[in-house]
């Protein structure tokens, strides 16, 4: 087998282990059982756990997971600047949204911070 992807956690690993299985490639998660010792342990790359796939579905496997790991990246970013972001009026405490630099409400200039 070869190793095709090293996930975050067991989360993304066991992930994209689904979707691989959707598109009928087999695959594996190695590392799950150092979990435990990570108290002990820094975690490493070696440390996290990791997919593999056999030889034949390597070439398969890896579009699938450029698109998944380019889907994390946009989700990624959502975090960072959700689009509707609001800042309360520290005047009248409304709820304004992030383009506007004054309280649509009392007029009141939106506060450092
Ligand atoms: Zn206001």
């Amino acid at each position: 087998m070869q190793h095709v992807y090293t996930a975050r956690d067991q989360m993304d690993a066991h992930f994209l282990k689904g979707i691989l299985e959707r598109e009928g490639i087999v695959s594996v998660v190695q590392g799950e059982m150092l979990e435990g010792a990570w108290g002990t342990m820094p975690v490493s790359s070696e440390s996290l756990p990791s997919i593999w796939v056999n030889e034949a579905d390597v070439g398969k496997a890896q579009p699938i997971i450029a698109e998944y790991q380019s889907r994390e990246v946009r989700n990624a970013k959502g975090v960072e600047a959700p689009p509707r972001a609001t800042w309360k009026c520290p005047k009248c405490g409304e709820e304004v949204e992030e383009q506007f630099d004054t309280c649509w409400k009392c007029g009141a200039e939106r506060a450092e911070g």
